[in-house]
């Protein structure tokens, strides 16, 4: 016997219908490209958006078309993200930090008919574009015809004005009902080993994430909150918050292109930010930036922190001396990307390293996702947070098969989905990432974690950014290598920092050698490319030795 309850479709569209009906005049704020501030409202997003599906659909975009983004955070692309997957297509957000080689790539492989693009794009647009298969038929530029800038671009591509298009079309669109299987998203991973691999959500996985990242345990935003998009929507729909915060009738605040940290702070105090998102680098940058300039947070109150390991001092810091809470997550491009969240809490008889050492963890598993970690010897480990293994993931929001795969071939037998990454649990369900398994250092056999390191590195003062990488051994096969920038005005002394190492790691696991860099290389996400490092530091210790 069925239930006797309604049965609708889990439709994106209905989040941006929520808003404008229940919090029409909440604000969206944007910082554009010319450094301006742009307000609107949900409602007048959502009439947009219904606009720009007529827009679409005179470019001739048909449900299932994939349609290019290359943008920064801004409402105009808040408004392709409802407008593409109201209407039936498939929102493609293009990661403009990758090398024009990359987009043009996966500009093919995704076949996009149109690009919206914004003005500050020109040169990749102009390098890629000629390395295109005839897919493309219209480049956007997300711009007032004042704001037109020349793009030269090969025979049989227009180019376009957003906002003269928008004119010209009209609001009567109604936005259609549709399978809630329906494909809406589409996201390329960056590839740091191999070719861009695109995943494409669906949205009945984007709502379901979208209400399971609102619970009181994760995002758990609300009308009031004043939330600041700092991932770029680029990044894994920017982990959600377009939706999530919609859906929560949150305020948006989308900072575009600056997100050095005087940029952030300046748009987080004028703009009353309370809860804001982002890559541990970005906040580094904040936490430098605050130091040294003396500013304050007058009102943030959470930063949530994922994309890369957290360093324990920066959950410190921001704790201690500016009263922000920081709340540490785990995703991947592969599950939306919310996986594991560590929610703040009461731990009784807990003292302040083991408070710290709690919540430099990833978190406990949210709802709608399950996670486990699988040895050497193929069999589940026990949670007690010592056994490490294979990070495997399962559930609503999880990739199924990569774009042009066929579903389930991404997964095992039993539907877990590999992630790549090396982990342990503890035993109330905390899950600690100590590497990625391509990044793991291994020395005369046994495992040490690079994450681990690092964290021990930023702790000490006049250390702003470290990497650990795994060189070449003639003896113990891989040694670790710290790779340090310091902080301005800081000289950094590799002995000094060895004898920390000393004081507080097994002997083993003490740095073969400590190198100081002008600068690390990032890569498309704002993550230190390891792999960079790899290949520019692997011969170092045999170098060394041979000179010796
Ligand atoms: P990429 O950075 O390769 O573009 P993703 O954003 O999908 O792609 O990266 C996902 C990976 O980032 C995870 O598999 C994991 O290695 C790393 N990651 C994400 N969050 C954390 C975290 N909180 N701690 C450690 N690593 C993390």
């Amino acid at each position: 016997m069925l239930g006797l309850m309604q049965d609708r479709p889990l439709m994106i569209a209905d989040i941006i219908r929520h808003a404008a009906r229940h919090h029409g005049a909440t604000e969206v704020v944007s910082r554009l490209i010319d450094g301006s501030l742009h307000r609107t409202t949900y409602a007048v997003v959502e009439r947009r958006a219904r606009r720009l599906a007529g827009v679409l659909m005179r470019l001739g975009v048909a449900p299932g078309d994939r349609v290019a983004t290359l943008a920064w955070n801004s409402f105009r692309h808040l408004e392709l993200y409802y407008a593409i997957s109201g209407m039936g297509a498939v929102c493609h957000t293009v990661n403009p930090r990758l090398s024009a080689d990359d987009v043009s790539y996966i500009l093919n492989h995704a076949a996009d008919g149109v690009l919206f693009a914004d003005t500050s794009f020109v040169t990749l647009l102009e390098t890629a574009a000629p390395l295109l298969a005839g897919h493309l038929r219209a480049v956007v530029l997300l711009a007032s015809p004042a704001e037109m800038v020349p793009v030269t671009l090969p025979a049989g591509i227009a180019l376009l004005c957003y906002e003269t298009l928008m004119a010209e079309a009209d609001e009567a669109f109604d936005w259609p009902v549709f399978d809630e299987r329906t494909a809406s998203g589409l996201c390329y991973t960056s590839g740091t080993t191999g070719r861009p691999k695109g995943v494409l959500y669906s949205h009945r996985s984007t709502v379901l994430h979208a209400m399971a990242a609102n619970g009181a345990a994760v995002f758990g935003l609300k009308p009031g909150d004043r939330a600041m998009l700092v991932v770029p929507m680029f990044h894994v729909n920017a982990w959600g918050s377009p939706f999530t915060a919609v859906a929560a009738g949150a305020t948006l605040i989308m900072p575009g292109r600056h997100l050095d940290g005087a940029s952030v702070a300046g748009l987080m105090n004028a703009e009353r930010v309370s809860v804001s998102a982002g890559v541990p680098t970005v906040w580094l940058g904040l936490l430098a930036h605050l130091r040294t300039s003396g500013e304050r947070l007058a009102t943030v109150r959470r930063l949530i922190i994922g994309g890369s390991a957290c360093p324990p001092a920066l959950i410190e810091a921001f704790d201690r001396e500016y009263g922000v809470t920081v709340e540490h997550a785990w995703g991947m491009t592969e599950t939306s990307p919310l996986g594991t969240f560590n929610t703040p809490r009461v731990v009784e008889g807990e003292d302040a390293a083991a408070a710290l050492r709690r919540k430099s963890k990833q978190g406990t598993t949210i709802f709608g996702i399950d996670i486990r970690v699988v040895g050497s010897d193929g069999r589940e480990a026990p949670w007690d947070g010592q056994s490490s293994g294979d990070l495997q993931v399962r559930g609503h929001w999880v990739c199924s098969g990569y774009y042009g795969d066929p579903p389930g071939s991404a997964n095992d037998a039993e539907g877990w989905f590999t992630t790549g990454d090396v982990a342990a649990i503890d035993a109330s369900g905390n899950m600690e990432i100590t590497d990625r398994s391509k990044d793991v250092i291994k020395s005369g056999g046994e495992w040490i974690s690079s994450i681990l390191l690092e964290n021990i590195a930023v702790s000490l003062p006049g250390i702003a950014e470290a990497a650990v990488v795994a060189a070449v051994h003639p003896k113990w096969d891989e040694r670790p290598l710290l790779l340090v920038v310091a902080r301005p005005d800081a000289v950094i002394d590799p002995d000094a920092v060895l004898a920390e190492y000393r004081q507080r790691v097994a002997k083993y696991w003490v740095p073969d050698a400590v190198i100081v860099l002008d600068e690390l290389p990032h890569t498309a996400t704002g993550k230190i490319s390891k792999l960079t490092l790899r290949q520019r530091f692997r011969n170092y210790l045999l170098e060394r030795t041979a000179a010796e």
